[in-house]
């Protein structure tokens, strides 16, 4: 009776400890599920130079019309292109108008007027002529036009590009450096746009020593929490450095408790079943729901996701290529998601697997990879790859190659399937 009790007590506190979030998920409902949690965050007003990377929050429309003028697109005369038709032919010069200038004459027939790329084109003409297709004289005050020319030509007309009152970009788009360029031609300096994600990190591990010390005996240097903090960044996030916490519960309780005040936290290692792996149960203890501990997918098995009131949570397993494989699929498209962008997870595409591939069937397995582009298509080199520690190998890596769970071996020639590493959408 007693043994009984004692079986199901323990099955209760297995239950407690790994919940029934312990069973594995599929990688794609793992996804859903966080994405499904994620929400865009509060629109916000930024300074146009600090917009980039950032999703608008409404429609942009022009204050201007652009050209704002009829706009010379090149050096040379504002010319009546009627007067050209037996080119060449000599004008009389009646003015020079530099860019930032506004014309003070009218080109009549016969006349001309010398204008600079930019300058507002004078009225009575309806071309230029490029420089090049003209020589000074006969006459001071003279130029002779070699070649014909168009009604039209080489000028740019107003509201050509963009009308006043139009809209030049619509909500939810995602400020690239063109678009900045576009923005501010329209006058906006200031930009309405969601917020970015606030982001705290947290480094966990006895043996975890910061970069700049030389690791003792059993200790490894931390190449998660620098990670982390360039991968942010490239999203245009600067994330916070919760530092490195020992195994111990009450300093991982203070150091969890203080990401909770971000709008997401993210924990490197102990989340595994080792005797030391403390994050889940203190983060459940600080009032988290773990939504999922454990995932189909090989590296990246002891991925926790949970939700503490307004923080989204993502605790990756320590294992430097864990974290990285874990971070691109899940942590970046939820902060996309954050940052009010449409399309969140990184791009992937069909490639020709190069070399063979071997791999322990029953998850969903990511193999660090590179692509080339071939006469025949897209290429994927699997790189040799050891394991979860093996972080030299994604050093060199672009893509990584999805393997099905079924699937022991994967042939050279086979069709595969790659998420992209690099490119638009990985950063
Ligand atoms: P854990 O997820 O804590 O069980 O750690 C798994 C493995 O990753 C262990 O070999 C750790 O030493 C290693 N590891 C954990 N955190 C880091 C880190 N921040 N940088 C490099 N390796 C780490
Ligand atoms: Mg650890």
């Amino acid at each position: 009776m007693l043994r009984q009790h004692t079986n199901v007590m323990s099955a209760f506190r297995s239950f407690l400890l790994f919940g029934v979030g312990a069973s594995m998920v599929d990688f794609s409902d793992a996804l859903r599920t966080v994405l499904a949690h994620v929400q865009r965050l509060q629109a916000a007003s930024v300074p146009l130079g600090e917009a980039v990377g950032l999703a608008l929050a409404e429609d942009v429309a022009s204050d201007v019309d652009m050209p704002p003028f009829d706009k010379s697109a090149m050096d040379g005369f504002a010319v009546v292109a009627a007067d050209l038709h037996a080119a060449p032919r000599v004008l009389r010069v009646v003015e020079e108008i530099p860019a930032g200038a506004v014309p003070t004459r009218a080109v009549h027939p016969g006349e001309c007027s010398r204008i600079m790329t930019g300058a507002p084109v004078p009225s009575g003409a309806d071309a230029v002529v490029r420089v090049e297709d003209t020589k000074p004289g006969p006459a001071d005050g003279e130029t002779t036009v070699v070649k014909p020319i168009e009604a039209g030509g080489n000028i740019c007309f107003r509201a050509e590009d963009v009308a006043r009152g139009d809209v030049v970009l619509r909500a939810g788009h995602v400020i690239r450096p063109p678009e900045v360029a576009l923005l501010g031609s329209c006058g906006c300096a200031r930009v309405p746009v969601f917020r970015r994600p606030r982001v705290a990190m947290l480094s966990t591990g006895n043996e975890v020593v910061p970069v700049d010390r030389v690791p003792a005996p059993g200790q490894i240097r931390d190449a998660n929490g620098p990670y982390l903090a360039a991968r942010l960044r490239a999203l245009g996030v600067e994330a916070a450095s919760l530092g490195i916490a020992p195994d111990e519960p009450s300093r991982l309780r203070a150091a969890l408790a203080e990401g909770m005040q971000y709008d997401a936290l993210v924990v490197s290692g102990g989340v595994s079943r080792g005797d030391y792996d403390f994050v889940p149960a203190i983060l459940r203890e600080l009032g988290t729901e773990l939504i999922f501990e454990s995932v189909a997918m090989q590296p990246g098995r002891p991925t926790v996701f949970g939700v503490c009131g307004r923080t989204v949570v993502f605790a990756l397993p320590g294992n430097p290529v864990s974290l990285m494989v874990t971070s691109e699929l899940f942590l970046v498209p939820a902060l996309r998601t954050m940052l009010g962008y449409r399309e969140v997870n990184p791009r992937r595409r069909k490639a020709i697997l190069a070399e063979p591939v071997h791999h322990r069937p029953g998850r969903l397995a990511y193999v660090p990879g590179i692509l080339s582009e071939t006469e025949s298509g897209w290429t994927v080199r699997p790189l040799p790859y050891h394991g979860s520690a093996h972080v030299a190998a994604l050093s060199q890596s672009d893509c990584l190659v999805v393997l099905p769970a079924e699937v022991a071996a994967v042939e050279a020639g086979s069709p595969v399937e790659v998420v992209m590493m690099t490119g638009d959408r990985s950063v």
